[in-house]
């Protein structure tokens, strides 16, 4: 599944490719799931930027100045398997056509989806009722909004450390593989509530290391069958090379050679090691003396 490196890394690719070009068509034969893209068409896309794991195209009229306020965003979610390519395939589910530029050709960009879990819609900017996640999803990681402190204090009364993550309210587009990351060289159990002020620093440091080696690797493929992550033109991420948990049940953890666990909390599979991520009691009373400290 696509997290924040792998969309990152999509943005960069693809950006270069859609400045300054003007939509020509938008096709697809599913409306529900990618709504209103016809009010794409003949607008020129301004740039593109990312929130999370949303993709945002920002559109304005095809006459329009240079640095002229866009006036409509393109948001695309890519799902689990959703990714931009040069050639159709037979997971195609939607063509994106821009018009020639100069003397120069069109360009096509197919968006391959096996599983349909991705999504489209073009909205008025900051019009994010219909995307829940997005509405309301936290700091970006690898920004200055991302504040040490408001984290730590957050995380000081969060459930289960994992599912609070992967909610996207802390923190933006920290996903499964980069929760279970993060939370191994933090030193934190994943199911582990309510965070110490050293505990919700550590992580706060890890969530943005692992994000930017993630980044810099051009983010993680897994696996070799039909819609693992790639980029549009065929090239891997490589950062699961650089996975210490997520993926390694059962293999030695790389800090001290205990057996990675693999537990569902929440949900969603997750790796940890059950020497270096030791799962602590905090009661009631623990919570108060938590306070007192303050
Ligand atoms: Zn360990």
């Amino acid at each position: 599944m696509p997290e924040l490196p792998e969309v990152e890394t999509t943005r960069r690719k693809i950006e270069p490719l859609l400045r300054g070009r003007v939509i020509q068509g938008v096709e697809h034969d599913a409306p529900h799931k990618y709504r209103d893209t016809h009010l794409a068409v003949g607008r020129r896309v301004q740039g593109l930027s990312r929130r999370g794991k949303y993709l945002m195209l920002q559109l304005a009229a095809a006459d329009a100045a240079d640095g002229e306020a866009h006036d409509l965003e393109f948001i695309v979610h890519l799902g689990m398997t959703g990714g931009f390519r040069l050639e159709p395939g037979q997971h195609t589910r939607v063509t994106l056509t821009l018009e020639p530029e100069g003397t120069g050709d069109g360009q096509t960009l197919f968006f391959n989806d096996p599983r349909r879990f991705g999504k489209m819609a073009v909205v008025r900017p900051g019009e994010y009722a219909g995307m829940p996640t997005l509405a309301a999803m936290g700091p970006e990681p690898l920004s200055d909004d991302f504040n040490e402190g408001d984290f730590v204090r957050l995380a000081r009364e969060a459930g289960a450390v994992k599912p609070w993550l992967l909610s996207q309210k802390p923190v933006s587009g920290v996903g499964n593989i980069y929760a279970d990351e993060s939370l191994w060289q933090a030193k934190i159990h994943p199911a582990q509530t309510r965070l110490t002020e050293s505990e919700g620093k550590s992580l706060y440091t890890a969530i943005r290391d692992v994000m930017e080696n993630a980044v810099e690797a051009g983010g993680s493929s897994l696996g070799n069958g039909v819609g693992n992550y790639r980029q549009h033109d065929g090239v891997s991420g490589l950062f699961q090379h650089e996975h210490h948990v997520y993926g390694k049940g059962g293999q030695p953890c790389p800090r001290c050679g205990t057996d990675i666990a693999k537990i569902v909390l929440a949900q969603r599979g997750t790796h940890f090691c059950p020497k270096c991520q030791v799962l602590k009691e905090r009661s009631g009373e623990g919570k108060r003396s938590n306070r007192q400290t303050v």
